[in-house]
């Protein structure tokens, strides 16, 4: 697989990545924006922060229905939390869900270390 990321052009290129080759959004005809908050240029960029707030969730939402059905989510989000991926919509999870994920498994990691020296 070569460096190439199907929903953006942030990648870091980590582990294997042949599971992009069957990501639903790897195909061409995919709007690709649903996956980010709008940026300048785009027809529902703003000025406004609330706005844009607004047309972002709307976006990840769109973005997470699609993953939704994806084959390879799983992959994805694994992928997405292996690289802190901090931007856009990542194995039907928003940035907010995947920091979420990552408390709570630093918070479990953290308790089974204090069970097994207890
Ligand atoms: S889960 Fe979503 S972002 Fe990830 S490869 Fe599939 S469609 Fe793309």
């Amino acid at each position: 697989m070569t460096n190439t990321n199907p929903i953006g052009p942030k990648i870091t290129p980590v582990g294997d990545l042949t599971w992009q080759a069957l990501a639903r959004c790897a195909a061409p005809d995919t709007d690709k924006r649903f996956f980010y908050p709008p940026e300048e240029g785009d027809p529902d960029y703003s000025e406004d922060i609330n706005q844009i707030a607004r047309a972002t969730l709307n976006r990840y939402g769109k973005a997470k229905w699609f993953c939704a059905r994806c084959p390879v989510v799983s992959d994805c989000l694994k992928y997405a939390l292996d690289t802190d991926d901090t931007f856009g919509v990542w194995g039907n999870t928003t940035p907010g869900e995947r920091r979420t994920i990552k408390v709570r498994r630093t918070v479990a990691a953290r308790k089974e270390r204090e069970a097994v020296s207890a």
